[in-house]
Formats: C-alpha cells, sequence, structure tokens
C-alpha cells in the first residue's frame, strides 16, 4: 500500500491546489481573521477547552481554518501533500491507524483522521471539519481536538470561531425536483458523454464526504454542478455482471440473460467464470456474436442498411442489443478501457497502462491499480478520440469494499479519495482540450454495498452448512441433525463424501444470493437435462431409507449458531413461465405473476399466498390470502389494499416500492428470475433452480470479510449512483423521482440525439435534469442530518469462522504463487516499457525518471495538436514503447498505424465516424467507411488469435493444473456423508429437550 500512497503523493502534488481550497474556504477565513475570539487549538493538545459553555438545546454555528499534519513518515520529507485543513483527509499514510481515534478512521470508521472534532462535556464526539451548525444534545463545555488517538508527535493549528445562533445553519441549498407533470421534450443533443462508472459507489457516502470536503472534484462537477438522482435502482441480483448486462443494453436480466458471475451449464456440468480473463468477452458474447462473427453480423446489417434493405430480425423484439452495437449501426463506437462488458478481449496497449503502475512481476496486485490503468488508458487513447460515448471504469472501490474494514464507512474512503484526483485529471484534460463545453458528464454505479454502517457482516455458506455437511439420523431413519450429507460442486472446487459420485452445484461466490443447481426430482438421479420441477423441491429425495425433505424450508429455515441467527432472507422459486414464488421464514410466502397487455408491456401482480404444496402438473400450488398482515416485501404496509388487489406496469410498481426496504423488488425479482421466449434456450441450461437471498447483515460465503457485500435485494444494495453534469444540466440538483439502471442506455443516446426509434428498450431517457426555461422551485436548505451518515462509532467485526471441513485448494487468486498470476506475469514480459526498467534500476521504483519528464512532455505536446489530428498522440507516445515493439508487426506497431490512418482520415474530412449526427456523407464517407472496415477486421483477427491463448493457456491449462492439483491434495480428506446414531428418532429428541432445543428437521 505505500508504493500505492507515494504514486498518489505524486498526483496529490499536482492537483493539490483544488482539494486544498475548496469553494468554501476564502469566506470562513475571512471570518474568523476578523475576530479575535477565536479558539485556537493546536494539533499536539489533548481535549481542549473552549470558553462555551452551552445548555441542551443551545444551538451554535462553528467554524474553522488552519492546517495540521500527522507524524513525518519515517521515510518522507515534508510536503504540502501531508498537511489537511479542519475537513481532515482520507489520504492517510498507512502508518495511521485510526481505531482509537476519537471517531473511528482508517478502517476503523467512516471519520477523517486529523479532521476537527468536537464534544460538550464528556459527551460523545462528533464531527466539525470546516463548519458545522450544532444543537447541542446535552449541557456542558464545549471542547475540541484534532482527530488524532496520539496527537503528542503532530505539526500545526486550528483557529476555531464559535456563534451562537438561533438555529443552526444548514451545509448548503438545493432545489429539489419531484415527478414532472408532463412529458419532456428531448434536449439538444450534445457532442459526446463522458461516463465515469465508479463500481459499487454508494450515492449517500458520495453526498456525505462531497460535502464535507473530500470529494472536491466530484462536488464541484456533480453536487454542486449537477444533478443527482437520488432513486436510481439497479437489477436484481445487485451484482457487476448483471448490473452491466442492464446498463449497456437498458434492458432487463431477463432479455440479457447476465444474471449471475458464475455460470453453470447443465448440459456439460462444468461451469464458467465471469470474473475470468475471458468473463467480460463472454458476457458480450452471450448478448450478440463478437470477433469475426460479430463482425459477419455487423457487415450483413451494414450490407442492408446500405442498399436500403430493413435488416432481418434476429429473433424477436425482445433481443436486448448493447450500446456499442446501437453506435456500430450509425456508423460510430464508444470507447472504453477494460469494462466488464467488452466485445474485445482487452483494448490494444491497455497492459502497458496497467504496467505502468504495477510493480513488476506483481500480476497479484492488478487489482489495486486498476482505476490508474483504467484512467491512465483514458487520458492517452480514448478521450481524445472524440467518440459519442466514453466510458472509464474505476473498479476499486468495490473491491475494497468487499474486502477492507467496513467498506464505504471505513477503509474505501481513501479509495473513494483518490477516484475523485483520477476524475479531476480527466475532467482537467477536457477542459485545457476546450472540449468540456459539449460533453454531458455522468457518474454512475451498478450498485451500492449492503453493511459496513451500523454492522459488521457474517458469512454463512451454504454449500457447506445446508448440503455437505454430514447428516445425523436415528435408527428408524429421520434425520435429527447436521446438513444434507450430500457431495457439492462449486465453480473450481468439489466437496466430495466418499463413493458418492452425485452432486448438486452450488453458485456462491462471495455474495448476497446464491443460486442452486439440482438433478431433477431425486439427488441420486442425476438427470441434468433440464431444471427441477418446483413441486420436487417441496418432496426431494436424496436417500432411500430417509422420507423425502421439503428443501426450500430446509434452506429458509438454516441456522447459523443459534434460533436467532437466520442468514437466508427468502427462497426464489420460478413456478410457471410467467409466475415466481417468494418464500420467506418468517413473513410468509408470496407470488408475482406477470402478463403482457395489447401494447406487450409488462403487468405484475403481487399476491400473498399460503398452502403451498406439489399441483399434478409439477408446478407448486398455493391459496391467496385474503387479508395478509406480513408478506416477504413488507409490501401489506407499504401499499394500499386496493393496490395490492390489482396488477400495474413497471412504473407505477417504482413508484409505489420508491421507499421501500427492497426497492422495485416485484417488477425486478420477476424481470431477472423469469426469462422472455427470445432467450429460451440458453436461460433453460443456466437458470439455477432456487435462488437464495441473505439476510440483513449476512452474505453467503465460506470466509469472513471485515468489508461488504451486495447482490441482495436490499436497500443498500440495490440503490445505485447516477449524477448528470455539463452542458445544459441543471445545477445543485436533487431529483427525487425515481429511475432505473436499465434508463442509463436510452438516456445516453438520448442526450447524443441520437435515440434509435425502431428500439425497444425496457428503460426511458430521463430528461429531468435538462435545463428548462420554466423557473426551478425555491432551493431548499441541506441539514446536517440528510448528510452526515453515521453515529461515528467502531463496530465489532465479526469472527465466524469458516468450516474445518472445507476442501483444500491451490487456487487463490490474490497470492503471488497462483497459476494464473503466474500465467500473466509471464504475458506480461513483453509489454514492459524499457525506459521504466531503466528508470526503476537506475532510481528505484516510484522515482520520477526518464519515463515521467517524457509523459509530461508528450501531454503537453498534445493539448497544442488541433482538433483533427486528435488521434495523433497515439502514434508518436514513445512513453507507450515496450519491448515487444522491437518487432515492426507487434501490437503497438499495428496499432500505432492504424492512429496513423485514423488521423490522416480525421484530417483530409468527411469520415463518417467523426461526423455528428444527421450531417450529410461527403464524397469521400465510402473510401474511409472501406477502410475503416479493413481496420475493424484486423484488429478482429488479432484479437481471436489473442482469444484462443488466452483460452487454451489462462483459462483450460490453468484450470486443468489447480483441478488436479486440487485432486492430489484432498485426498486424505475424507468426510462421511451419514452417521446413523444407534436410537430411534423419539428417544433422541427426548434427551434433547432436557438439554438445548436442537432445532427440528422439517
Ligand atoms: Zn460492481
Amino acid at each position: 500500500m505505500t508504493g500505492r500512497f507515494l504514486t498518489f503523493l505524486a498526483l496529490f502534488a499536482l492537483f493539490g491546489l483544488g482539494c486544498a481550497h475548496p469553494a468554501g474556504h476564502a469566506e470562513v477565513s475571512q471570518t474568523v481573521h476578523a475576530d479575535r475570539d477565536a479558539v485556537f487549538l493546536d494539533a499536539t493538545a489533548k481535549w481542549t477547552d473552549s470558553p462555551f459553555i452551552l445548555a441542551k438545546g443551545d444551538a451554535v454555528d462553528i467554524s474553522a481554518i488552519g492546517w495540521v499534519r500527522d507524524r513525518l513518515p519515517s521515510n518522507a520529507s515534508e510536503t504540502a501533500a501531508l498537511w489537511s485543513d479542519p475537513a481532515g483527509t482520507y489520504l492517510v499514510p498507512t502508518a495511521h491507524d485510526g481505531s482509537s481515534d476519537p471517531l473511528p478512521s482508517g478502517s476503523h470508521g467512516p471519520a477523517p483522521a486529523m479532521a476537527l472534532v468536537a464534544r460538550i462535556g464528556d459527551g460523545q464526539p462528533f464531527l466539525v471539519g470546516r463548519r458545522a451548525g450544532i444543537r447541542a444534545a446535552t449541557s456542558g463545555r464545549l471542547q475540541f481536538r484534532v482527530n488524532d488517538s496520539i496527537p503528542d508527535d503532530n505539526a500545526g493549528h486550528f483557529s476555531i470561531h464559535v456563534d451562537r445562533v438561533t438555529a443552526p445553519s444548514p451545509m448548503g441549498h438545493e432545489t429539489v425536483l419531484t415527478a414532472p407533470a408532463r412529458t419532456l421534450a428531448p434536449p439538444s443533443p450534445a457532442k459526446r458523454v463522458l461516463i465515469f462508472y465508479i463500481d459499487g459507489l454508494r450515492a449517500d457516502v458520495v453526498r456525505e464526504m462531497a460535502l464535507t470536503g473530500h470529494l472536491p472534484t466530484i462536488h464541484r462537477l456533480f453536487v454542486e454542478g449537477g444533478s443527482w438522482l437520488q432513486n436510481t435502482t439497479t437489477v436484481f441480483p445487485s451484482s457487476t455482471l448483471t448490473a452491466n448486462g442492464s446498463m449497456w443494453t437498458g434492458c432487463f436480466p431477463d432479455r440479457h440473460g447476465l444474471t449471475s458471475m458464475i455460470r453453470f451449464d447443465r448440459r456439460t456440468q462444468t461451469s464458467q467464470s465471469h470474473l475470468s480473463t475471458l468473463g467480460p468477452v463472454r458476457a458480450a458474447e452471450s448478448l450478440r456474436p463478437v470477433g469475426i462473427l460479430g463482425l459477419a453480423s455487423t457487415a450483413n446489417e451494414s450490407i442492408h442498411s446500405a442498399v436500403g434493405a430493413s435488416v432481418p430480425e434476429s429473433a424477436s423484439e425482445d433481443v436486448a442489443t448493447p450500446l456499442y452495437t446501437l453506435l456500430n449501426r450509425q456508423g460510430t463506437d464508444w470507447a472504453t478501457g477494460v469494462l466488464p462488458i467488452m466485445p474485445h478481449l482487452t483494448p490494444p496497449l491497455w497492459s502497458r497502462s496497467l504496467l505502468r503502475h504495477l510493480p513488476f512481476l506483481r500480476a497479484d496486485k492488478a487489482w489495486q491499480h486498476f482505476d490508474d490503468a483504467n484512467t491512465t488508458y483514458a487520458l492517452r487513447h480514448l478521450v481524445d478520440l472524440q467518440r459519442p460515448v466514453t466510458v472509464i471504469w474505476l473498479p476499486e472501490t468495490d473491491s475494497v469494499s468487499h474486502t477492507c474494514g467496513r467498506g464505504q464507512f471505513g477503509a474505501t474512503r481513501q479509495t473513494l479519495a483518490q477516484a475523485d484526483i483520477l476524475i479531476g485529471s480527466v475532467v482537467d484534460h477536457l477542459d485545457r482540450r476546450g472540449q468540456l463545453d459539449d460533453t454531458v458528464l455522468m457518474l454512475v454505479s451498478d450498485h451500492g454495498h449492503h453493511g459496513g454502517r451500523h454492522q459488521p457482516l457474517k458469512h454463512f455458506d451454504v454449500a457447506h452448512e445446508v448440503f455437505f455437511r454430514t447428516r445425523t439420523v436415528s435408527q428408524d431413519h429421520h434425520w435429527l441433525s447436521g446438513g444434507l450429507g450430500l457431495s457439492v460442486h462449486q465453480h473450481q472446487s468439489i466437496s466430495r463424501h466418499p463413493h458418492d459420485k452425485h452432486f448438486v452445484f452450488v453458485d456462491s461466490i462471495p455474495d448476497g444470493t446464491c443460486r442452486i443447481y439440482l438433478p431433477r426430482s431425486d439427488y441420486r438421479s442425476q438427470d441434468w437435462t433440464s431444471s427441477a420441477r418446483p413441486a420436487d423441491l417441496l418432496n426431494y429425495r436424496i436417500s432411500d431409507h430417509l422420507p423425502p425433505i421439503n428443501l426450500i424450508q430446509r434452506l429458509i429455515t438454516a441456522q447459523a449458531e443459534g434460533p436467532d441467527d437466520n442468514p437466508v432472507d427468502m427462497a426464489l422459486v420460478r413456478n410457471t413461465p410467467d409466475s415466481l414464488l417468494l418464500i420467506s421464514r418468517t413473513r410468509g410466502a408470496a407470488v408475482i405473476t406477470r402478463r403482457r397487455d395489447s401494447q406487450r408491456r409488462h403487468l405484475f401482480r403481487y399476491q400473498v399466498v399460503n398452502n403451498l404444496g406439489p399441483a399434478p402438473d409439477g408446478s407448486i400450488a398455493w391459496k391467496a390470502v385474503t387479508r395478509p398482515t406480513v408478506d416477504p416485501l413488507h409490501l401489506v404496509t407499504h401499499a394500499s389494499t386496493e393496490f395490492l388487489a390489482r396488477e400495474h406496469d413497471e412504473q407505477s410498481w417504482l413508484t409505489v416500492m420508491k421507499d421501500s426496504q427492497y426497492p422495485d423488488a416485484v417488477v425486478s425479482l420477476a424481470r431477472s428470475m423469469l426469462w422472455v421466449p427470445s432467450i429460451d434456450s440458453t436461460a433453460r441450461h443456466h437458470a439455477p433452480d432456487i435462488v437464495l437471498t441473505a439476510s440483513r447483515g449476512w452474505y453467503f460465503g465460506k470466509k469472513p470479510t471485515a468489508g461488504t457485500m451486495h447482490g441482495h435485494p436490499l436497500r443498500d444494495a440495490m440503490l445505485s449512483t447516477w449524477f448528470v453534469s455539463g452542458r445544459g444540466i441543471r445545477k445543485n440538483t436533487r431529483i427525487t423521482t425515481p429511475c432505473r439502471l436499465t434508463d442509463l442506455t436510452p438516456t445516453i443516446l438520448d442526450c447524443l440525439g441520437r435515440l434509435p426509434v425502431d428500439q425497444r428498450f425496457d428503460g426511458r431517457p430521463i430528461r429531468q435534469f435538462h435545463e428548462t426555461t420554466t423557473p426551478a422551485p425555491k432551493p431548499s436548505p441541506i441539514t446536517r442530518a440528510d448528510v452526515l451518515l453515521t453515529d461515528w462509532s467502531a463496530i465489532e467485526t465479526s469472527h465466524r469462522p469458516s468450516a474445518e471441513e472445507l476442501p483444500r485448494t491451490v487456487n487463490a487468486p490474490h497470492s503471488p504463487s497462483d497459476v494464473n498470476t503466474v500465467i500473466h506475469n509471464v504475458a506480461s514480459l513483453p509489454s514492459w516499457n524499457p525506459m521504466r526498467l531503466f528508470d526503476d534500476l537506475l532510481h528505484g521504483p516510484h522515482a520520477a525518471g526518464v519515463t515521467s519528464g517524457l509523459e509530461q512532455a508528450e501531454d503537453t505536446a498534445r493539448t497544442r495538436l488541433p482538433g483533427r489530428w486528435h488521434s495523433t498522440p497515439g502514434v508518436f507516445r514513445l512513453s507507450d514503447l515496450a519491448f515487444s515493439d522491437y518487432n515492426p508487426t507487434s501490437d503497438g506497431n499495428l496499432f500505432r498505424i492504424d492512429r496513423l490512418v485514423d488521423s490522416l482520415q480525421s484530417a483530409s474530412g468527411d469520415r463518417p465516424a467523426d461526423q455528428a449526427v444527421g450531417s450529410r456523407p461527403g464524397p469521400l464517407a465510402p473510401l474511409h467507411r472501406m477502410i475503416d472496415g479493413l481496420q475493424t477486421l484486423r484488429l478482429e483477427i488479432s484479437n481471436s488469435g489473442q482469444r484462443i491463448l488466452v483460452e487454451a493457456v489462462d483459462d483450460s491449462l490453468a484450470g486443468w493444473l489447480e483441478s488436479v492439483a486440487d485432486l492430489v491434495i484432498n485426498t486424505d480428506h475424507r468426510v462421511p456423508a451419514e452417521i446413523v446414531v444407534p436410537l430411534d428418532a423419539e428417544v433422541v429428541r427426548q434427551a434433547s429437550r432436557t438439554r438445548s432445543p436442537e432445532p427440528a428437521a422439517p
């Protein structure tokens, strides 16, 4: 982490001015300097008395200025970046352990280190920062301190000014827009949309950090300078791949079919992961043919459109078409670095941008450098391309949230502060190029994160604890305790009982959902031809001598430790092609039915049901409850009886569930579990029999984590971020009208004036954030309670250990000795930059040497180039040189030739890819189109070659080596499926009643 911090110190020095002097700072300093009564707080002092004694209910406004720093790190010299103002900082050196700070910081809590904090008497400390309007909760003397447990070694001071007021001042003002009364007109088209996609970002955390001064760029651009779509929900499951499927197609998962990170195939009984190197391409493939096949289909479409014929419909109007294909049809493309869904393996030269940040031969650490790599790549190769859509994915927020203390209420805040700097570097570049005026900027996330705020998360291993664990049965064949004693396959892991060749497949990467695949009707049938019939799940046979079990009941009543530890919230079962069953432990069951009306709109009904039992047709029969008092989604208390009595369209459900604990659940659960006929053939092979969702405070996984999770249909995980700013966008506005991530693609195209009329999206273009001539409502005050999310206290981390009987494995993705890591390291050798290697050898890693000097010179030269030569920089970038470039036909050299051709094309004018929408093609257009086509063909051929190599080595060979090694190290690892107690069930029950109560068998 130290290396990483040093990299950022350099960046901080570049952008530090912007951070250190945010908008409000100048005003504060004037007030305080004019006042001689300022309280002086030395940074080395512990709690310091102020002259102010407050009674309960008194209101004061506090403001402060000054600079402090923590102890100088042993290897660093004094720099401006080490100092922070009263707002404090999240960019602390790793040596600062925030566990015993007055307000826990770092990986222990959400507070900024070195911030100004206060307390009244001996009361709870609270955050002041640069300014705060407070109403005293207790009586006593107002005291101040720097948020640091050991202040003795600090330097600097704060000057604090306290004003007694009648009511505490708000944190600011903002315009609040509710649902528009009428349909809004399309906006005037922007030239480009630039999307910063921060994975897993919680919008409430963005707002808190921005308004307390820790995300200066995001605050300036998006909070103060843009509109926030506060009620944006993602799709179910709230996971990266599913959300990306919907973000970039504008369709629900029932149309794109990307419903999990692991893809189990019933036909082959094998699984593939979308988290592997090939994952993003496989995801794109399942949407549409890619590579040479994709090229053929695009060529087919182009020929049809050239001769004026209509393109033959591939299957039905339900097919989900990705954004890049829609842009391709308009003769252009999107520009992206690495994304969870990509039509190409990795963009050309992307690995060189990663290697600029990654220590040599440390591919295992790549996940900690993705934000830098994608930003560097965007700065070098994307933003100057002037494509209509540019996407920059910053995935570290999500990966750090998953693994480090308290997620976005702890360690991840440092990652966010760094992401803000990266966003600033891209926006500054556009600004210098004079391109900001034509650009709409968006800040989005694919999902939220659950946990870390009030409670730590606990893990529950469904595969092991419910399915694999040895079952204890009585002599008279009754299940007594333990698991089901079944062998379990998971992705890259097998838990097998001795002499058992049967298995169930459980897809449970650490996540808020878990998917279960079963052989049809009987565990021992190993009939994987189609999914189990729903009725079989109520009477599932696992052994000859045991009665069939109610598997659903068994799963939802699973207990972790005691009767109050219920990790499973709901079981979801697709009951018929148009109905979905939701079954919970204590809140009963419900059924969601779906129907299409004459305009092909979906209508949904939610009914509370009971008396579940097998129906003759293989489905589960139910009886509607007439006057329900509880239901799985808490809708009986949330919506009126009249509303629940009828079916409604998607928009009505979205509005009604806006403030629910399960936002948009009726539509999002149904449109994830019930698929449309056009993906039927794929869904049948990949859809699970049962989907489990984790209860509040839980996730499904093998190991404990100090971090947070998503995947659940719960509010924290379902709410995602969407801010918009730029040309013609309302400033300082919060929009409460609910919307979905399926609206993203239609909205992007709408902003560009490129919304195709014949494309059927599930989403709709959002237009409320565009400025209109109608005056906006009067700004409302933003209160402290609206913004600050936390009670600042520390929370205990869960220490539930992993099960002891788990199979051993050599697969360790983030370890330097993992097979894939070794392969990636070897594969990176040709992409090494000789100049950086020279720098590192000469000056040691992280030192500024020849490379950084060269990069700066290149950047300066580039900003001076006129617009139509925008592609040229890629040609002459010496800092992108690699060892492999000694070969004239290396990827790097071919890429340079491509960029040179692009430049010449742009300079000659008439190039269709550069044309704005609706402009007339020039005489050279056919020639340009032909050149573009040849370039694409070359790229596709080289991609297909790479793809075959990666598939053979990184995927198949590495997978095979690991599974053989796993088999060998697990030979002595034998856990019996069943233990028979030499007593009958009644005796055991009697005996156990006198001791502790055992969970009864369902
Ligand atoms: Zn994600």
